[in-house]
């Protein structure tokens, strides 16, 4: 990949030339980047829902989308820890319906769902086939470890990556400098130059690989316009990560 770089002075107009980015290593976030992380929520919560007895309704569903979404942002601001995101989203959900059931077996029952309801966007299998052979890939994600782990399972991914780091496990998550440490201790390359973060996220990938010091692919599936953020690379589908390494 040929990167522009133009370096600024005071007393020079200008300077523009081209560098060669060699990444050997990419870290690769997990939820709406390989998986399609909205579908199987939504068919998880549908199948707990069922267990217990109770039709999963859209309006379950938009209240339960609008808490998540909120607390998982707390929880990437370090307002809340994950352990705390996992309880207060059933709570709130069964509070505002008036649910009689205990959120804390619920939410075992749903992570069990979750990890057998696993789909992968189109595309990923053969971008992963190819990227493996090149780089040393690894999984940085946000979440709940055995959740998590059953999907690599699920769908015989974890030949792809050389690690699998996940929030839980590691005590931090993204966008926090700790949570890059815990992972460039524990990886090979040794050089950040050579490290670049692919995630959807704004808030937690491209923040994070910022916060870290690394090169950043943002993956706007949903073509977004003026991010917040300003990413190295700007993807529209995993299948252009090739492209543009
Ligand atoms: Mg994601």
């Amino acid at each position: 990949m040929i990167k522009k770089v133009t370096i600024r002075s005071c007393f020079l107009p200008p300077i523009s030339y081209d560098v060669f980015m060699n990444y050997s290593t990419l870290l690769i976030d997990a939820d709406n980047t390989l998986f399609n992380f909205d579908l199987s929520q939504e068919k998880a919560l549908k199948s707990t829902f069922e267990e217990i007895g109770l039709a999963y309704t859209p309006a379950l569903h938009q209240f339960y989308e609008t808490v998540s979404r909120r607390l998982w942002s707390d929880y990437e601001e370090g307002h809340i820890t994950l352990g705390e995101l996992v309880r207060r989203r059933f709570d709130a959900l069964f509070e505002e319906f008036d649910i009689r059931a205990d959120s804390a077996a619920f939410n075992d029952l749903y992570l069990i769902h979750l990890g057998t309801h696993a789909t992968l966007f189109s595309g990923v299998m053969e971008t992963l086939d190819y990227l493996y052979k090149h780089y040393q890939l690894y999984i940085v994600t946000n979440g709940i470890g055995p959740s998590q782990r059953a999907r690599f399972d699920t769908l015989h991914l974890k030949r792809y990556f050389a690690d699998i780091f996940i929030s839980e496990e590691i005590g931090i998550g993204k966008p926090h400098k700790g949570f890059f440490d815990y992972v460039f201790s524990h990886i090979e390359e040794r050089d950040k130059m050579k490290i670049l973060i692919v995630g959807d996220s704004l808030s937690s990938d491209i923040r994070g690989g910022k916060n870290a010091g690394i090169a950043t692919c943002w993956l706007n599936r949903q073509r977004l316009k003026n991010p917040s953020l300003k990413p190295d690379y700007e993807i529209y589908d995993i299948t252009e990560l090739k492209n543009i390494l």
